[in-house]
């Protein structure tokens, strides 16, 4: 890393200040003690050049009572200013690819600067990364099929509907049923084993088995990461699939409609690799039982005895195209860098994109077009990063130095976090931990949730010895539970984590995430704890060293209210948790 030339001259001068002061008060240890000595009259007959020594000591010692004060320096005004920018209809909501975005962004670098911050890779504050953005329906899908020698074609949206992460492609081939679709080592449990997909098309069924089983071994009632769309998707291409086409699990749902996941709906990386559709469960059920079998049945073979019902469909040949339109932009992390008198540091990090107008991932669908203006999902972690910043780059430096973060492309799927993962400006093993704020701004009766607590060893000591100092009433979650965000990217790089969080309410993901309900005295109170486990991180003998924590049993998705405090963790690829909260059973997949 090497120093920039800083235009800011208050900065800069502020910053030397504060440096000399804290040198100063290195070298005069011991003076300090005996000037404390001496203001409680122990020490008497001081000579002239003592007392000289005692005013630079006294000098010393008011630049540590200024320094060391952060805790009292954050301000609830500052906060509230950087939330309101950020959440304001100017912003429109700052979704990822958004002039907007960028708007934030280059306010963020400049609050950063204005704190003295280094830019992270010796140029500036931007780290720009491309993100594929804006999946759309082009206009030209179509679904053809032939069975037994007769061809027909599904209506469009009516009865087959692209995924928003397929790929764009042409595809023809014949169709292999594969169940669910799953292939699960750890529970023994594989769709694939003994059917060959290899250049043909995998027919497969939403969910898991034994869905409502509360022993089922895919972890009870709680969905598993295999029932996601996306592993789905992966699987099948890792399989050699062509394409997937998925239909609702109805044996397991009776007296539901078939209803097609709207196009949009579902959180994911940009492109599953392969084209992947949902198609009128009615469809395949016919071809399924034109090959003599019966979907119901296999289903619930399937349920009870977890063994393989895969077969090829003879006489089935589909045709599609796929036509999702997705344009590549330029985005941008925010990065500032706090340097200590070592080489390793902690990350402080917030996401401070989000869904703009809501086209995609809203709560509320019928308002797309509003303004989301994401004040707590997430201009609250993001105001907290900013004037963390402000109030610690005003301190003495610590043996750690503070790499401070705002991410773009989270709401998208943990974008920024993981590109920043997978090109770090400063070496990934020097971060002694992550901590990660994400909707800290609805703070109710001192709630606070702390996710990632076993992620570091005495990492959960510590907090259980600061905690208690503060006003706050505080969940843990060993694992990096109550959702996931992205500090999730930083346990896959076994850098443990710290996730702050103040817990969901009816308006997530929705226009009616104002600034006015946030509870900026509460925010602030939290980044007073956040500011003392951070300094206590900075200034440790030892760093935490990783612990890999099992989410419980394998579950997915931290389901109901009541599972929240068990912190059950989502999938790396789902930045964006649709249902969380609202779908008592958990996270529909
Ligand atoms: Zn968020
Ligand atoms: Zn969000």
């Amino acid at each position: 890393m090497s120093f920039h030339t800083r235009s800011n001259a208050v900065a800069h001068v502020a910053y030397a200040l504060v440096r000399a002061a804290s040198r100063l008060i290195s070298t005069h240890a011991s003076c300090m003690r005996r000037f404390v000595k001496r203001m409680e009259g122990v020490e008497t007959g001081l000579d002239a050049a003592r007392t000289s020594a005692y005013a630079t000591c006294a000098l010393a010692l008011l630049a540590l009572g200024a320094a060391r004060h952060t805790t009292e320096s954050l301000d609830t005004q500052h906060y509230l200013a950087h939330v309101k920018f950020l959440a304001s209809d100017a912003l429109r909501g700052r979704a990822t690819g958004t002039p907007e975005l960028e708007k934030a962004a280059a306010y963020i670098a400049k609050q950063f600067k204005a704190s003295g911050l280094q830019p992270f890779d010796g140029k500036g504050y931007l780290q720009a990364f491309p993100v594929t953005t804006n999946a759309k329906l082009g206009t030209n899908n179509r679904f053809e099929y032939t069975e037994n020698g007769k061809n027909s074609t599904l209506k469009f949206d009516e009865e087959f509907i692209p995924f928003n992460f397929s790929s764009r492609a042409k595809v023809s081939g014949e169709v292999v049923f594969v169940g669910y679709g799953i292939t699960a080592r750890e529970y023994n449990y594989d769709d694939y084993a003994g059917v060959d997909v290899k250049d043909k098309l995998a027919l497969i069924l939403r969910h898991e088995p034994q869905e409502f089983d509360e022993k089922s071994v895919f972890a009870g009632k709680v969905y598993t990461d295999h029932s996601q769309f996306f592993s789905k998707v992966v699987n099948a291409k890792n399989h050699g699939a062509r394409g997937v086409v998925l239909i609702n699990d109805r044996s397991n749902h009776r007296g539901e409609t078939d209803q097609l996941e709207p196009f949009g709906k579902t959180a994911g990386p940009a492109d599953g690799g392969i084209p992947f559709v949902q198609i009128k469960a009615e469809v395949a059920e016919r071809w399924i039982s034109n090959a003599g079998k019966n979907l119901d049945q296999i289903s619930s073979d399937i349920d009870k005895d977890l063994k393989p019902h895969s077969f090829a469909l003879p006489g089935v040949e589909v045709r599609e195209n796929i036509d999702v339109e997705r344009a590549v932009k330029t985005v941008h992390n925010v990065i500032g860098y706090l340097p200590g008198s070592t080489s390793e540091y902690v990350v402080i990090g917030a996401h401070y994109d989000h869904l703009g107008l809501g086209e995609q991932f809203s709560m509320a669908p019928s308002l797309a077009g509003t303004v989301h203006p994401g004040a707590d999902d997430n201009a609250s972690g993001t105001a907290g990063v900013i004037e963390l910043a402000r109030t610690m780059a005003a301190e003495p430096r610590p043996k750690r130095g503070i790499l401070f973060m705002t991410f773009a492309g989270e709401e998208l799927g943990l974008l920024g976090s993981s590109y920043y993962v997978n090109h770090p400006g400063l070496p990934l093993d020097k971060a002694v931990a992550m901590i990660n704020m994400d909707m800290v701004g609805r703070i109710r009766e001192g709630k606070v949730y702390i996710g990632g607590a076993g992620t570091g060893a005495g990492l959960r000591a510590t907090l259980d010895e600061i905690v208690p100092k503060h006003k706050l009433n505080v969940d843990f979650s060993d694992n990096a539970g109550y959702g996931s965000s992205d500090h999730t990217s930083f346990t896959t790089k076994q850098v443990p984590v710290l996730f702050f969080f103040s817990g969901l309410h009816s308006d997530y993901h929705k226009p009616s995430d104002t600034w006015d309900k946030i509870d900026t005295g509460g925010a602030v109170a939290m980044l007073k704890l956040v500011a003392e486990v951070t300094a206590r991180l900075q200034e440790s003998d030892s760093r935490p060293q990783f612990v890999r924590v099992k989410p419980p049993a394998g579950a997915h998705g931290a389901a109901s209210a009541g599972d929240q405090a068990s912190g059950s963790g989502y999938g790396p690829y789902f930045g964006s948790i649709p249902d969380f909260g609202e779908i008592p059973r958990g996270v529909k997949f």
